[in-house]
């Protein structure tokens, strides 16, 4: 059984490029990552099959993509200017700042071992900007900590220009932004993330059904990309845990090596955020129906799953070390679909580099996300790609000039297979489905 760590995972995405901690030349900036060439092409193929998946699970899903500085006035309607904030303590001797939810203030500060502790203040997480040349409260910005206020407040336009009926969905994929008092974990918990959110709305009469229907959905999403679903639950919150305005909400926990964890919460959300934005705003955003000839708030579902998060989940669950022909390997292993690089094509020696490197060619100008690899012996290009979790290896040898057929070695079984190299593009497509 292969012992997956945090660090083994950190270190893999900085050595082959994945991810790097932002600034690093500046000694870093805590709490936020920039990602490289493999960590691009990994995000893409999760938000493209997150975008899928929730286009073929339902009807009317609409695009959107709002703005990251919000307005003020947005942040206080939904609550949080006031509420969005953790609690937080100063260690008085090193100016440490610690979550006070987090630390046991009986005892001393764990970077410096004195006890001399602020109260605890209540610390909002929104990071606040400026609008403008002028520094008043007038031009006060917030970038936003999540997506979907500015999907609630774009309501009534999506409305009366596209034409849907409720029940429809609006999906977003965007940035959001929190300032985390202790950023930990890897991009578990990191300071500027991704979001991947739909927000259902729907008649208040079957906003429950929707709302089952949707975990059922999500639910499906998680086995398509072939995590372990030993691994994977849902969690449905308690009384206690539920926010005030929430009738049931569930949470899609993954098991890390630090503990049970939320990657996705599915919210039925009642018809708090378009009631508050009426409020707040004097708009009216009721819909009227047809049938009752009565107008009402749609009530709302809500999806929302951080891209980054589910990065390090797929990561973490595909990541293996086993022996390979005596020798030690380390392989990930992604569904075809995530992995970022889908086939290596190889020559077994440079003076077959031409024929290989035309039939590369050939296939990424389909394309398809391919690399072309001549350096190293044949064991060692495996490893690279086991690595980055290339589910196919071509290899192009001296038979290949004879019996136009290359060898085709799969990644989970490193098991080979001699192919027609008319072949090569069928079986790239039919390991991706
Ligand atoms: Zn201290």
């Amino acid at each position: 059984m292969t012992q997956v760590t945090l660090d083994k995972i950190h270190a893999l995405c900085k050595r082959r490029g994945f991810v790097f901690q932002s600034a690093s030349i500046y000694g870093g900036l805590n709490g936020v990552y920039d990602f490289g060439h493999l960590g691009v092409l990994m995000k893409n193929n999760i938000r493209n099959e997150w975008t899928k998946s929730i286009n073929t699970s339902f009807d009317d899903i609409l695009s959107f993509e709002g703005s990251i500085l919000g307005s003020s006035a947005v942040w206080q309607a939904s609550g949080h200017v006031e509420n969005f904030t953790d609690p937080m303590v100063d260690c008085l001797n090193c100016k440490h700042r610690f979550r006070a939810d987090e630390i046991d203030l009986n005892k001393a500060c764990p970077n410096c071992g004195q006890k001399k502790w602020t109260q605890a203040r209540q610390f909002n997480l929104m990071f606040k900007t400026q609008l403008g040349a002028m520094e008043d409260d007038s031009s006060v910005a917030y970038l936003r900590p999540e997506t979907a206020q500015s999907i609630f407040i774009n309501f009534k336009n999506v409305l009366s220009t596209y034409r849907v009926k409720i029940p429809f969905g609006i999906s977003q994929i965007g940035k959001a932004f929190r300032n985390e008092i202790t950023p930990k974990q890897f991009l578990f918990r990191t300071r500027e993330f991704e979001q991947m959110e739909i927000e259902w709305f729907c008649k208040p009469e079957t906003a429950l059904d929707d709302f089952k229907k949707w975990c059922d959905a999500r639910k499906k999403f998680y086995e398509s990309l072939s995590l372990n679903q030993n691994k994977i639950r849902f969690r449905a919150h308690d009384k206690t845990e539920l926010a005030h305005y929430s009738k049931c909400t569930s949470d899609v926990e993954y098991e890390f090596p630090f503990g049970w964890k939320e990657i996705e919460g599915i919210a039925y959300r009642g018809d708090f955020d378009l009631s508050q934005h009426s409020k707040f705003s004097g708009k009216d955003l009721a819909v009227f129906d047809e049938e009752t000839k009565q107008s009402y708030i749609p009530h709302v579902v809500e999806c929302s799953v951080g891209v980054d998060r589910l990065f390090l989940t797929l990561l973490f669950d595909a990541y293996n070390e086993d022996i390979v022909e005596g020798e030690e390997r380390i392989v990930l292993k992604l569904s075809p679909k995530i992995a970022p690089i889908k086939a290596a094509f190889f020559p077994l020696v440079k003076k077959l580099n031409e024929p290989m490197e035309t039939i590369y060619k050939e296939i990424k100008a389909k394309g398809y996300s391919v690399e072309f690899d001549e350096s190293g012996s044949i064991g060692k290009r495996y490893r690279r790609q086991d690595e980055i979790g290339t589910p196919l290896c071509f290899t192009y040898d001296f038979d290949s000039l004879q019996d136009d057929k290359v060898t085709v070695r799969n990644r989970d079984t490193t098991q080979q297979e001699r192919i027609s190299i008319d072949a090569i593009e069928e079986y790239i497509k039919k390991v991706l489905k």
